[in-house]
């Protein structure tokens, strides 16, 4: 299939308030954002006409900005309602929906006081992350060479572009050697997240899931927990060591994106996605499409 480049396409992006054709929503090269990472932004799917915890990503979004010390020049309302208006102006009922707000270039120093703050949302049709053979299979992860920083080297509990560096290096990596992603440990050597979304382990009928002291405590993430709790099932968040890997059965990733996928390999550590990852994967899957009542 021939890669239609995102930035050569037909549509409408909601840029600063307004549509704009897809091809002409630019920015200039000399773009803050750009030049220091200073831009942040959400990764949102909407389902059958409903983008699912819409304001708790756009609330996401205005907290990442204000961790980044800038203010979105809007209101969470606004925000929610753009996004909305931004897959019915392209047509969309079913669609992955990407804000991102960044520095403009009236400064392009470290410091960035007087530059513009923009926000733009762009939607496109995004069915899977990941294929569905490799959905039913499990995928394959390898360890991630580089860690996750503690939170006193960078703003982890921030949806911010620079803590990305990392991912897109580890994810390359990976598919470089046959993997379809990588696992990330933390600067305490501790299991933290894939390089894009948050990760569980089965042990004894039990849920195990790595604390978000240092990473993403994405909103899949939460929405798992209830759901599993609410089946009656134990959730355990707790810091989990790489060689415990050994004594877990199943293991699945969670995320906007991935939704809810089964984990087949993690480097040394072999699962068989069973019951929990595939019942949780398909009450995931009939929540966001409102055929299941929310937990
Ligand atoms: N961790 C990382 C690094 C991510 O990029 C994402 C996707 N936003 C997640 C976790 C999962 O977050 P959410 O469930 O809110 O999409």
């Amino acid at each position: 299939m021939a890669l239609v480049p995102f930035d050569d396409r037909d549509g409408w992006i909601w840029m600063d308030g307004a549509f704009v054709q897809w091809r002409d929503a630019k920015v200039h090269v000399l773009t803050h954002g750009l030049h220091y990472a200073s831009a942040v932004f959400e990764g949102e799917r909407m389902y059958g006409g409903e983008i699912f915890e819409l304001t708790a990503h756009t609330e996401r979004l205005f907290e990442s900005a204000r961790i980044l010390d800038f203010e979105i020049p809007f209101t969470v309302a606004q925000i929610d309602q753009a996004c909305k208006d931004t897959c019915a102006k392209n047509g969309l009922t079913d669609a992955y929906v990407r804000p991102i707000a960044w520095r403009g270039s009236e400064m392009i120093g470290v410091s960035a006081q007087n530059t513009k703050i923009h926000v733009a949302i762009a939607v496109w049709d995004w069915p899977s992350y990941f294929s569905p053979e490799e959905r039913a299979k499990g995928i394959r992860m390898c360890w991630a060479k580089y860690k996750r920083p503690s939170p006193e080297t960078e703003p982890v509990h921030a949806k911010a572009t620079g803590l990305y560096m990392i991912c897109t290096i580890s994810k390359h990596a990976a598919e470089k050697d046959g993997f379809t992603d990588a696992m990330m440990l933390d600067y305490r050597g501790y299991v933290a997240e894939s390089t894009g979304s948050n990760v569980f382990f089965v042990h004894d009928g039990a849920l195990h899931t790595p604390t978000p002291d240092c990473f993403l405590n994405g909103i899949t993430r939460q929405t798992v927990i209830k759901l599993a709790r609410a089946k009656g099932i134990e959730v355990v968040e707790r810091h989990i060591k790489p060689e415990e890997l050994a004594g877990f059965t199943e293991c699945f990733v969670v995320g906007t994106a991935a939704e809810v996928t089964p984990v087949s390999q993690i480097g040394e550590y072999n699962f068989t996605p069973a019951a929990l990852s595939l019942s949780l994967m398909d009450e995931y899957a009939k929540l966001v499409r409102r055929e299941l009542v929310a937990a």
